[in-house]
């Protein structure tokens, strides 16, 4: 099971209570750290792919939630600089707006147009949800319509396929799992390690990186994954 970065926003701020924020020197240091290692950073699809054909060794998944116009700004130049794509989880109603679910700093968000920008460069877009709500718990309809209707928004925009979820505040269950593959998605990403039975292509595991990784804290993360990889390593029938 590859390592999968989780990001949010990538700019200079001066408040940020909920650590969602990398600056771009800390993000072009931790892209350089994936160089060293030679590791190549990649969208969550390719990496999907790459899993499916068993050649996905090498490769890390690079993601942004959220959508941040930041991402654009700041992220994207250094990923092209080294070859690298990522994956950025864009909320269909909040296209243009602001993080207003938040508690922290209000950052802008990307426009339709932006979004078209990063995937012209290469950047995989997926769905992070309508609205940013909680879909544990969810009913039938709210789950359809955050998960389905926000698939379908997007490829309107984008006119490309939108392969890939990613559950808004890790908040998923079993029936949120459901909704995701109804609506047609090939896999969805969860927050941190989600249990062991919960395991697979819709629930991918992602590493937290923020501004306090350093390279030698990049290190030791990935070593803490390959311990938590190594221990689900037994139960490779969850991975379908
Ligand atoms: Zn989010």
């Amino acid at each position: 099971m590859p390592l999968i970065l989780m990001y949010h926003a990538v700019d200079r701020v001066s408040h940020d209570p909920n650590m969602l924020c990398v600056s771009p020197e800390r993000f072009a240091a931790q892209m350089s750290w994936l160089r060293r290692h030679k590791l190549r950073g990649v969208a969550v699809g390719t990496l999907v792919t790459a899993m499916r054909a068993g050649r996905a060794r090498g490769l890390v998944g690079i993601t942004f939630d959220d959508g941040y116009a930041s991402v654009l700004e700041h992220a994207a130049p250094v990923l092209l600089r080294h070859g690298f794509t990522a994956t950025v989880f864009v909320i269909s109603d909040k296209a243009g707006g602001n993080n207003d679910w938040d508690d922290g700093t209000l950052w802008p968000l990307l426009t339709w147009s932006q979004v078209g920008e990063l995937a012209a460069a290469g950047m995989e877009i997926g769905s992070h949800s309508a609205t940013h709500m909680r879909l544990a718990g969810a009913d039938h309809g709210r789950l359809a319509a955050e998960v389905g209707g926000s698939r379908d928004s997007l490829h309107k925009q984008t006119e490309a396929e939108v392969r890939g979820f990613a559950y808004p505040f890790g908040s998923m269950d079993a029936a949120a799992r459901q909704a995701v593959r109804d609506a047609g998605y090939e896999y969805a990403c969860a927050v941190e390690a989600p249990r062991l039975t919960d395991l697979g292509m819709l629930a991918l595991p992602r590493i937290y990186v923020g501004e306090r990784d350093t390279s030698s804290r990049m290190t030791a993360k990935r070593l803490l994954y390959r311990g938590y990889v190594a221990m689900q390593g037994r139960r490779r029938d969850s991975w379908q």
